[in-house]
Parts: structure tokens; C-alpha cells; sequence
């Protein structure tokens, strides 16, 4: 059974700090730092995260210690209040909220006005002067409640979304407001509201079949004891797999006093960021409701006012009173607690204030989440304010949040005469193709099997996670810039579309209607989430320019400076070569030549060497193929620009290249003049049980020292045409040092014979290497770094070889793998730094000891996973290889393992 370490379950605020995050989780530790910089927070307590384990540990059971320091900590702050919990005539109330150590958002579990029930009504009434008021707490301590605690918690999975509690207890609502002609909740009168809580509690006992509890200790602990139940439930889970937030950490619980935003117009309730989290300006930025409790905003039922004018939006709130305009005062003093609080956590905070009868509370702070162009302002703007050093500003950008400057945006010409189907609040920039799909599940479901799909939703709750994930893009019908949906998608740095109130789904008959028209899952639509537009059909999409982005300039400014680790770029064409040396790629890491057989006419050439009866016949095809393969180097040698590039000579297994239908085999046997019969036998001979481990890489190259001699003339011979050309060339499949060894014969031969033929001609500059990516390679690297002037590690193949999961087929079971975490992520992504990354540091200590000036590089696809490159720099590799559109993440990567591991 876990234990606290001093048998303290229960901290309250005034004895907790920012750094007891492990221990009090986010929420509990930055409300008792506010409390310590005397911001004004109403009086509360934190349940320990151990204790969440200790419950867990004792099969549901609270310490009976945690429980005497629960009743000890009421009493404390009952008596700060001057009020009783459950005191029929002077009642207190609180609200019982989860916090984790790191925010999830949405994940919160929430259940407000704890302690309302039959004997404490009439005091509240009194207390308050409004009835209104008393029961329309009442009614959302019913709905929450039941929600979170009676269904949630007790692990009632209803059979479809309506047959949940909320949505029925909501029906109630909407019905009861039908019946007396209002259209917004606040129209509702104390004697309505009076009657609808009894119909909550009646739709309750005949839903769950329990009484909702009369009494507010029972409350409590219900609240506290979900609270701590909500960890495991399936909606945590989910989140906390998708963010890899460990099961171990718990939540805690915050008991805190009930503040009201809703006591009437002079209360109020909003959510602010002290910068904008969407674009990174550094200007105040929030939403507020008057009258209002904070679900209310979030909800997006409501339209929330703005902040001040920099946040109005148009045609959304412009036309109503920002709280600059309608209360200046306590605007000030909100601007105040922002400046305070962004001084002393140095970063951009999300904050939650309520206003009761004009007086300001602060409910929560903690660090906001912001897309990846708002991270990159943020970092750089702080960095050149003082704010934070450079190395903070390099670590406060998440690597992968750079994918959304590089993300493709709808083509802006096709843009232009697309059909406009609808407009809402750009949550998440970038631009998003799919075709709708109404769930989450379906959306998971066809994402996995390959399709786009748009994730559209009335609103999204935690439960839509998965299918969030899933999606290309997100549109939801409500919410406001800090809905569920947008909060989320930021944090992903996905392309997203919120409060598009045109829309209007049917869940029942998978319809969308917007305005006139209606839409039916699988049609497609395309979003611009920079502009928070909503076209029909499908717009093509181009990719997006970095470079225009001065912070972005600035960023990868300072991580080049940084960083020690080179990047280099997996390109086989001109074009990728130059995308990728616009994004900064320093060379070429790995050029796959097959790569190149591939296009127009020389699969044909291509075709008749592998196909020809005889070494004459081969010889032949390849003098087709020469100059071609010829021509490519030189256009890649050129685009640059005396940068290095490691050629890798032809891998695969011959059989990929050849025609395996009839009509192809017909083609190839007229253009060779043979029989259809004897191109079929062929290709039927190249057939390998495991083509993986089969005919492939050096193999090739052994036993066809043909296509070894041309690969090798054709990169020489682009060398000596283009100045400062600087070629590596590349072995694969490399297993034992003698098949090293006999390829490097052939290219060293045809390099003799080349500089022959150019008698007079300075040779250029040319190096000979190897992939490591069997493990007899990396255990035998000393032997090999003799004849190798460098190694790249091929992680694709050392992994399959090195675990044993084929490359092609590992996808069947992997997922379960990681589900079940045998693996903790997919090996193919993050490199198994215990395992294969074994082998990388034996082959980089050997390989070292034989030759101290060996280059070392990677190219796998590990190249561009974050993780997998704080290895490679700390294992001393020379430098990352990865595809054109990782480079900028790689060179932030990388920066970051220099500062980790400095
Ligand atoms: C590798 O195996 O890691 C590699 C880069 O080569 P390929 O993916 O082409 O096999
Ligand atoms: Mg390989």
C-alpha cells in the first residue's frame, strides 16, 4: 500500500507551492502559489496525488488519516468563511475538482455547489436574497453530480451518447423551457427551476436507479472519491495515452469554497490567456459571461464577450461590451494579476476568474496551451523581453509544433473559387481535406483503415479524443476559442474550425445541414483553420513557406547555434533536395538510388537488366541506364551546393522492379524480343520466401558487380561535372566486413579507370562508407570501420532485423504491442534506445576505436523523432538524416538533447 511520505494526505493552500506539482498536480500547487503571492483565491485544500494511489492500492478506499485530514481542513476553512458546511442556516459550499500533474484539458472532472440539499437550500436562500439563484445551483449540482460522480465514476457505459444522464437531465431543461416560451436558460424562474430539480432527481432514480444523496458530507465524498475513481476510467486512459502521461502519477482532488459568477449582473465569470494562444501576440486575451458559471464559457451555449478590443471577433462578439469597456476597474486589477502572474512563472498563463457581486477571484493558473505559431512568438518575444534565456526559449517549443508551419494550407488559388459553405472561430491554423464523419469512433475506425475524415461535432468532449487524434481537421457547431475542441487541437497543433454556428448536425440520420443545404457523412469537405473557413468538396493543398515567419527565422537561429549534432536530408530528387536545403539541411544523409529506377522510361531499362539471360544482356541495360542515373546526381550535386551527399547503392530485392500481371510481362517481352513464357519464368525465379532477408543490398552488388560498376561511374562521373561535388558513397546490407570489402574493390576500380579516362581533370572528392543495419555489422563495427571512411545507421532494418518484426508486416500485431506496452512506443518510430540502440552504441565505440576520424550518421526514419535524436546525440553521432519536411524539427531536436544533456 502506497504511503504518504509524512502522512500528510492534505495540503491546504496556504502550506502548498508551485514546485509540489508531483504531489498537489497543476491545479492544487498553482493555486497555492497564487495564494503565496496574495492574488486573491478563494479558500481551498488539495488532496494529495498519493492518496489517489493509496485509494487505488486498498482496492477504493481512502487512508482513514486522509479522511480525518479532509473533516480537519472543512473545519478550517468553515471557519475563514464564517460559514458551516451542511449548516442549514449559514451553509458553505464548495467545489471538488480533479488536478493532475500536468493539465488535460477537458479531462477535468468537476462538480460544483457541493453541500446544496434539502436542510441547506433555505439557508442558502437567505444567505443569497435570490431563490433564482439557490436552484439553479441546485440544478447543476444535480446534473454534475450525476454525470460525474452517480455514472461516470460508478463505470455506467450507456448504450449510445443520448441515452447518457447529462443529455436526458438536458432534455428536462429544454422541455421545461419550451413549455414556458424562453429561449435561454436564464429565463427560467426560481419556480421553474424548482420543479425541473425534481425532475432531475426523478430522471435520476429511474435512469441509474440511486437516489441522488441529500446530505452534503455524502456529496463531498462522493465528489472526492469519483474524483479519484476518474483516473482509470476509459476517457483518462485514452488522454493519457495519446499525451504518454503515465498511469503511476495520479490525480489530486481541489476542495475549494464556491465563488458565484452568477449572483446577477454585477457577477461574472471568463478564461484568459495572458498572450494569445493562437498567434503568439503578446496581448491579453479572454473570454467572459455576466451572470454566469464557468461552464458556461467553456460550454459555448452562450457567445462569450471579449476580453478588451484586441480580442473581439467579428461577427461573433464585436458587438457586445468587452470587460475593459464595462468594468475598467476590475479589468485593471485583472491586467495586474496577469502581469504578476507572467512574470513570476515566465510563461503564458491560462487563467480562470469569477467576479461575485464585483468582487474578482481567481479559480485557477497554470501554463496555457498554445499552437505551435503562438509557441514560437511566445519563446522568442520572451526571449528578447528578458522574460527567459535562450535556452529556455529552445526548450519551450515542442519540436513536432513546428509541423504546423510546415503543414500543408489549402491551395489559395483553388481557395479563391471554392464554395463556401460556412464560417466559425479559427481555433488551429493549417489547412485540412476529408470527408465528414459525425463520431469519434467511425472516425478512428477510418482513419486507421487509410482514409481522411474531417471530425465534425455539435461540440467535442473528452470522450472524442481518440477520433480527434484521428482526424485531419476538426469543426465543431459550438465552443469558443477555449472550448474542448479548440483547447485540444491546439495542443496537438491540429488544423481545427470552432463555434460554426451555420452548421446543424443530425447525429440520427448522419446529416450536416448548413443554411440550405445538407451534407451527408463521406461527402467531403476542406477547412482553413488560419481563417476558420469551411468550403465544400475537396481544394487541393500546397505546402506552407517557414522561412516568411520572422520568430520561426529567430528560433532555428538559435537552435543551429546550439546544437551539435548535423542534419542531413533522405532525398533522391533535385526537388526534395532543394525543399530540404530550404529548411536547412546541411546534405544529403541518404539517397536511395532504386528510388530513381522507378520513373517514366527506365523502369523499362530498369526491367531488361534484371530480366537479361546473361551478363552481355545486363551490361547492355545498363549503359541505357547509365546516363540517367548519371544526369541525377549532377542536378542533385547542384541543388547543393558542395553540401555532402551519401549515395546508397541499389537495395531492394530485384523482384519489386518487375512486372508480376500478364499484360506487363507481355510489354517487356516485345520490348526485349522474347517470349511472354520466358519473361513469366523470370520473374517467377526472382520469387523469395523473405524477400527482406533475401537478394537485396550488397547481394546485389556481389553477385551483379555490373550494377555496383555503373552506380559507381555514374556518381564519379557527376562528381568531375559539377564543381565542389562532394559524394559518399554508400554499401547497404553490410553484414561482414569481406562483402565491404569486395564492393569497394569494384568502385575503387571504376574510380582508377574514370581518373584514367580524365587524365589532367583534378578527381573530385569521394568517400566510401557503409550502412549499419544488420547486427552483425554493429557487433563486428571494428573490423568493418577498417575498410569504411563512415557509417549510417539504417534503424529501419536494424530494427527489424535486431527485434525480429518484419518491416512489412509488424503493423498486425505492433499496435496491440504498444497497447499492451511491450514496447512503449512502435520501434519503427522511436528507436528501442534499450535494445537497437544497443547495437548503435557498440558499433559507434568500435567503429571509434578502429578509426577515430569515422563519420557517424543516421538514416532511418528514427532521423526525424525527437526522442530517438536526444539518443543519437548522446550516443556521439555526427549528425541526423531525415525527410525533407523534418529537418526543421530535427535542427530543434537536436538543440534540445545539446541543452538536456549539457
Ligand atoms: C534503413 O534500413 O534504416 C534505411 C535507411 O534503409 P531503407 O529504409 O531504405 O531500408
Ligand atoms: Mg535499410
Amino acid at each position: 500500500m502506497a504511503v504518504s511520505a509524512n502522512n500528510k494526505w492534505v495540503y491546504l493552500y496556504s502550506e502548498g507551492n508551485a514546485g509540489m506539482v508531483n504531489l498537489l498536480g497543476g491545479k492544487g500547487a498553482n493555486l497555492a502559489e497564487m495564494a503565496q503571492l496574495n492574488i486573491p483565491v478563494p479558500p481551498g485544500f488539495t488532496i494529495t496525488t498519493e492518496t489517489n494511489t493509496a485509494y487505488f492500492d486498498s482496492g477504493g478506499k481512502l487512508p482513514d488519516e486522509a479522511v480525518e485530514q479532509v473533516r480537519a481542513a472543512m473545519k478550517y476553512i468553515e471557519q475563514e468563511m464564517g460559514r458551516g458546511f451542511g449548516d442549514p442556516h449559514n451553509p458553505l459550499l464548495v467545489s471538488v475538482r480533479s488536478g493532475a500533474r500536468k493539465s488535460m484539458p477537458g479531462m477535468m472532472e468537476t462538480v460544483l455547489n457541493v453541500g446544496l440539499c434539502t436542510a441547506t437550500i433555505p439557508g442558502m436562500v437567505k444567505q443569497s436574497g435570490d431563490e433564482r439563484f439557490v436552484y439553479d445551483a441546485y440544478r447543476r449540482l444535480i446534473t454534475m453530480y450525476s454525470d460525474v460522480v452517480m455514472e461516470k465514476a460508478a463505470g455506467i457505459e450507456p448504450e449510445n451518447e443520448s441515452m447518457a444522464i447529462r443529455p436526458q437531465l438536458e432534455a428536462l431543461m429544454d422541455a421545461m423551457k419550451e413549455k414556458n416560451g424562453c429561449k435561454l436558460d436564464t429565463e427560467l424562474t426560481a419556480a421553474n427551476l424548482k420543479i425541473l430539480c425534481e425532475q432531475y432527481k426523478a430522471k435520476i432514480k429511474e435512469v441509474l436507479g440511486k437516489e441522488f444523496p441529500d446530505e452534503a458530507w455524502e456529496q463531498l465524498w462522493g465528489g472526492i472519491r469519483a474524483v479519484f475513481q476518474s483516473w482509470r476510467g476509459r476517457r483518462a486512459i485514452a488522454y493519457r495515452k495519446v499525451e504518454g502521461i503515465p498511469e503511476e502519477w495520479g490525480t489530486a482532488v481541489n476542495v475549494q469554497v464556491m465563488v458565484f459568477g452568477n449572483m446577477g449582473e454585477d457577477s461574472a465569470t471568463g478564461v484568459a490567456f495572458t498572450r494569445d494562444p493562437a498567434t503568439g501576440d503578446p496581448n491579453f486575451y479572454g473570454e467572459w459571461l455576466v451572470n454566469a458559471q464557468g461552464e458556461d464559457v467553456v460550454a459555448g451555449i452562450r457567445t462569450p464577450n471579449a476580453l478588451n478590443n484586441y480580442c473581439k471577433q467579428k461577427g461573433q462578439n464585436d458587438k457586445l461590451p468587452s470587460l475593459e469597456e464595462s468594468s475598467p476597474d476590475l479589468y485593471k486589477q485583472l491586467v495586474s494579476i496577469r502581469d504578476t502572474l507572467e512574470r513570476h512563472y515566465r510563461d503564458m498563463q491560462d487563467l480562470e476568474f469569477t467576479v461575485e457581486h464585483g468582487r474578482l477571484w481567481m479559480l485557477q493558473t497554470r501554463v496555457g496551451k498554445r499552437n505551435g505559431m503562438a509557441a514560437i512568438r511566445m519563446a522568442m518575444d520572451m526571449l528578447q523581453e528578458g522574460l527567459i534565456d535562450e535556452k529556455t526559449a529552445l526548450m519551450r517549443v515542442k519540436p513536432v509544433q513546428l509541423d504546423e508551419l510546415l503543414h500543408p494550407m489549402l491551395d489559395p488559388v483553388a481557395e479563391k473559387v471554392a464554395t463556401i459553405l460556412a464560417k466559425g472561430l479559427a481555433a488551429g491554423p493549417g489547412g485540412a481535406v476529408g470527408k465528414i464523419v459525425l463520431n469519434s469512433e467511425r472516425a478512428h475506425e477510418q482513419a486507421e483503415a487509410g482514409e481522411k475524415v474531417i471530425l465534425v461535432r455539435t461540440e467535442t468532449s473528452p470522450e472524442d479524443v481518440d477520433g480527434m487524434h484521428a482526424a485531419e481537421g476538426i469543426l465543431t457547431a459550438r465552443g469558443g476559442m477555449t472550448s474542448h475542441a479548440a483547447l485540444v487541437a491546439r495542443g496537438w497543433g491540429k488544423c481545427c474550425i470552432v463555434g460554426c454556428g451555420d452548421i446543424d448536425i443530425d447525429y440520427q440520420t448522419r446529416t450536416v445541414k448548413v443554411k440550405k443545404k445538407v451534407l451527408k457523412e463521406g461527402d467531403w469537405i476542406s477547412l482553413n483553420g488560419t481563417k476558420g473557413i469551411v468550403y465544400e468538396g475537396q481544394i487541393s493543398v500546397v505546402d506552407a513557406d517557414p522561412e516568411e515567419n520572422a520568430w520561426y527565422r529567430k528560433l532555428m537561429e538559435v537552435a543551429d547555434r546550439v546544437r551539435r549534432l548535423g542534419v542531413r536530408t533522405n532525398a533522391d530528387r533535385p526537388s526534395d533536395t532543394a525543399t530540404a536545403v530550404r529548411f536547412g539541411a546541411e546534405g544529403i544523409g541518404l539517397c536511395r538510388t532504386e528510388h530513381m529506377f522507378f520513373e517514366g522510361e527506365r523502369i523499362v531499362s530498369m526491367r531488361k537488366m534484371i530480366l537479361a539471360e546473361d551478363e552481355a544482356g545486363r551490361k547492355k541495360a545498363l549503359e541505357e541506364l547509365l546516363p540517367l542515373q548519371r544526369q541525377d546526381f549532377i542536378d542533385i550535386f547542384e541543388e547543393l551546393k558542395g553540401r555532402p551527399a551519401t549515395i546508397r547503392f541499389l537495395d531492394p530485392p530485384l523482384h519489386e522492379f518487375v512486372p508480376h500481371d500478364d499484360v506487363g510481362q507481355q510489354e517487356m517481352a516485345n520490348a526485349m524480343g522474347i517470349s511472354a513464357l520466358r519473361i513469366k519464368e523470370k520473374v517467377e525465379s526472382l520469387h523469395e520466401f523473405n524477400p527482406m532477408l533475401g537478394h537485396r543490398g550488397c547481394r546485389l552488388g556481389i553477385t551483379y558487380p555490373e550494377i555496383t560498376a555503373m552506380q559507381a561511374r555514374a556518381v564519379i562521373e557527376a562528381a568531375y561535372a559539377v564543381k565542389g561535388a562532394k559524394a559518399e558513397i554508400m554499401i547497404p546490407l553490410v553484414g561482414h566486413i569481406k562483402e565491404l570489402e569486395n564492393q569497394k574493390r569494384v568502385v575503387l576500380e571504376v574510380f582508377e579507370t574514370v581518373k584514367k579516362e580524365r587524365k589532367g581533370q583534378i578527381p573530385p572528392h569521394i568517400k566510401i562508407g557503409t550502412m549499419i543495419e544488420v547486427p552483425r555489422a554493429a557487433v563486428t563495427a571494428d573490423e568493418i570501420a577498417a575498410e569504411a571512411e563512415f557509417f549510417s545507421f539504417g534503424t529501419n532494418d536494424l530494427t527489424q532485423m535486431g527485434c525480429g518484426f518484419s518491416r512489412d508486416d509488424a503493423g498486425k500485431f505492433l499496435n496491440e504491442y504498444v497497447r499492451l506496452d511491450i514496447y512503449s512506443r512502435d520501434p519503427f518510430q522511436t528507436l528501442d534506445a534499450t535494445g537497437v540502440g544497443e547495437l548503435v552504441r557498440i558499433a559507434v565505440e568500435k567503429g571509434k576505436k578502429a578509426r577515430q576520424d569515422l563519420k557517424l550518421g543516421i538514416c532511418g526514419e528514427h532521423g526525424g523523432d525527437p526522442e530517438s535524436i536526444h539518443f543519437f546525440h548522446q550516443v556521439g553521432l555526427d549528425y541526423v538524416s531525415c525527410s525533407p519536411f523534418r529537418v526543421p524539427i530535427a535542427r530543434l531536436a537536436a538543440a534540445q538533447a545539446a541543452i538536456s544533456t549539457s
